[in-house]
């Protein structure tokens, strides 16, 4: 049996393995391989990294360090969690693993525009769309910003990202704005243009992103399409875990579930979607499983031999 199945390998699942295999625990990453880190062209608010890295170069360092320190990595997708008397029962493909614990870093999926995917590809890696204003809103200082949304997520993205630049337009994707009064007084005030969709027509124009609507073709410097996430948290749903309206797990104050031996970090638990949150959340995540472990049988180290 293995102390620990970590389902998912971003940030907050590695930073966790990292722990969990220097605690001398044995551990498996299951992860399928979609981190939202490895779209990340360079990151330049990650600390330590002044002149920036890109998100698929640190989740290579991070792999290396937990094999180094003996996990284990597969990549594969695990299917269900079940709890049986002494741990938790993890399927993946026709293997059954079983566990004493399994965290949950299993993140969240973007919801994109209509777009095909190669364009999509193209212009998130050469900043033309971007997805995280807390984390790249310093690279569009003073440039034209679109952001694609309406309603109160739409209102505060324009609005935080007002904050870099002056040129700032919420453009709604499906038709006419869905803006509460308050919202649109909020939006004017902020000398945010306002304008009705639908999107279409996303295409590259030289250094530009370019969007249709109704009349007009815009062109920016960047997209943030504001389209909301799907939260990767059904696998703990199906044990009964706790979760917010949008989804996210709830944990307590140490990464805990309301499901025995289940813990979860990262983006797929209600809290700020950053990298580093999701390492903060992993670490703590990682010490409470060992200490819950050696609560139920001492973790004792064995003298070497002779
Ligand atoms: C374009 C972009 C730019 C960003 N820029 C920055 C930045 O500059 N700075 C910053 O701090 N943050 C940035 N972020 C946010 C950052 O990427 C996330 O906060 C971070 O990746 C969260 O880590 P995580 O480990 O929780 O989830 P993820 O990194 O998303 O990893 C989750 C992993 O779980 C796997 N998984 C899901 N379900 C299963 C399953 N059933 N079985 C097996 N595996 C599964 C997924 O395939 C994935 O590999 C950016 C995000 C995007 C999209």
């Amino acid at each position: 049996m293995l102390d620990c199945v970590v389902v998912g390998g971003g940030p907050a699942g590695l930073t966790a393995a990292i722990y969990l295999a220097r605690f001398h625990l044995d551990v498996r990453v299951v992860d399928a391989g979609n981190s939202r880190a490895a779209t990340i062209p360079m990151t330049r608010n990650h600390a330590g990294f002044p002149d920036g890295i890109a998100g698929a170069d640190l989740l290579d360092r991070m792999r290396t360090q937990a094999r180094h320190y003996g996990a284990a990595l597969v990549r594969a997708e695990v299917a269900g969690l079940e709890a049986s008397v002494d741990g938790l029962l993890v399927s993946v493909g026709d293997e059954i693993i079983a566990a004493r614990s399994v965290l949950l870093a299993t993140g969240v999926v973007n919801r994109r525009p209509p777009m095909p995917d190669d364009l999509h590809a193209t212009a998130l890696a050469r900043g033309l769309l971007r997805y995280c204003p807390i984390c790249d809103g310093y690279e569009v200082t003073d440039r034209r910003v679109g952001v694609l949304g309406t309603g109160g997520h739409g209102t505060r993205e324009a609005v935080f990202l007002r904050g870099y630049t002056a040129d700032v337009t919420l453009i709604a994707p499906g038709g006419q704005h869905d803006l509460a009064p308050g919202e649109r007084a909020l939006l004017a005030q902020s000398g945010v243009a306002m304008i009705d969709g639908p999107a279409t027509d996303f295409a590259i124009h030289g250094d530009a992103i370019g969007v249709r609507t109704p009349g007009h073709d815009w062109r920016f410097d960047s997209l943030y399409p504001a389209l909301g996430s799907d939260i990767n948290s059904a696998l703990a749903a199906g044990l009964g875990a706790a979760r917010s309206d949008e989804g996210c797990l709830i944990v307590d104050a140490h990464q805990r579930t309301n499901v025995a031996r289940l813990y979860a970090a990262g983006d797929v638990v209600k809290g700020l979607d950053q990298i580093s949150h999701a390492m903060g959340e992993g670490g703590v995540a990682a010490t409470t499983i060992r200490n819950d472990l050696a609560s139920e049988r001492a973790l004792l180290r064995a003298a070497p031999p002779g």
